[in-house]
């Protein structure tokens, strides 16, 4: 089973509208037309759409970092899944560690959002990890599986199949600590199992499992490598050029 590739980048709150149109024509630049690796990046909402501008005719998609489960309505400072494919958005970071922790959703949110994302077309990266101290305990599989099982309760597997997953262990996250690739790959393999008996063997072999969590150009390969592991969603390493390009050309 080959899955190709996809190196997501978050780029979270960082960079106004300059910065981010400086940075998105640089990686045109020089990663645009990389064909044998899918590429995304995930700006912050003010900058989707000058961003999707720049992007439009290279290789690299656009994701959004999150978006509201209703379509449409008095959600105050809120952007539905209509929203980001208005401004070219392709796919949609979804229940990322600090939309769970810092803003509080649990996994039947994310289930519905992943809903709301699916039915424009998007496809959701669905993150789900565990932290540091559930590792400590040895709940790290436990706290993923319910995390799964939560995000995609009451959907059969052709909707599942439509979504990208990331594992990104939470003490990993902007801390320089990575998961060793034994350790990721453990996990991986034991979520590609757990969606084998939650779907069929089609799901868990065509689903991508991206890893997360302080990936940089020069961990990225022995990461990527691995044979659950289907490319990265990269958070402080997607800021520069440089290191997002080290990051998607890794196994060149
Ligand atoms: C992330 O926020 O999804 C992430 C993996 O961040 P970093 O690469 O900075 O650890």
């Amino acid at each position: 089973m080959t899955r190709k590739m996809l190196i997501a980048g978050n780029w979270k709150m960082n960079l106004t509208l300059p910065e981010a149109r400086n940075l998105a024509e640089e990686l045109v630049r020089r990663i645009g037309s990389v064909a044998d690796v899918d590429m995304a990046i995930a700006p912050n909402f003010t900058v989707l759409y000058p961003v999707s501008e720049i992007i439009a005719e290279s290789n690299i998609l656009l994701s959004g970092q999150n978006l509201h489960e209703e379509q449409t309505g008095a959600f105050t400072g809120e952007t539905s899944a209509k929203m980001l494919t208005a401004v070219g958005a392709q796919m949609v970071i979804i229940g990322h560690s600090e939309r769970r922790k810092i803003f509080g959703e649990v996994d039947v949110l994310i289930n519905r959002k992943i809903t709301a994302g699916l039915a424009e077309g998007l496809t959701p990266i669905v993150c789900v990890g565990e932290d540091l101290s559930q590792r400590e305990e040895g709940r790290a599989e436990d706290v993923v599986k319910t995390q799964v099982e939560g995000a995609f309760s009451g959907m059969d597997a052709s909707t599942v199949s439509r979504t990208t997953l990331a594992y990104e262990p939470v003490w990993a996250i902007g801390t320089g600590k990575t998961a060793t690739p034994d350790q990721a790959q453990d996990m991986h393999r034991c979520i590609r199992e757990l969606l084998a008996g939650l779907f069929d063997k089609n799901v868990a072999n065509n689903m991508r499992i991206l890893y997360g969590g302080s990936v940089t150009p020069d961990n990225a390969r022995g990461l990527m490598i691995q044979p659950d592991i289907d490319g990265a969603l990269v958070g402080g390493a997607s800021l520069k050029a440089d290191s997002f390009e080290g990051i998607v050309k890794c196994r060149s």
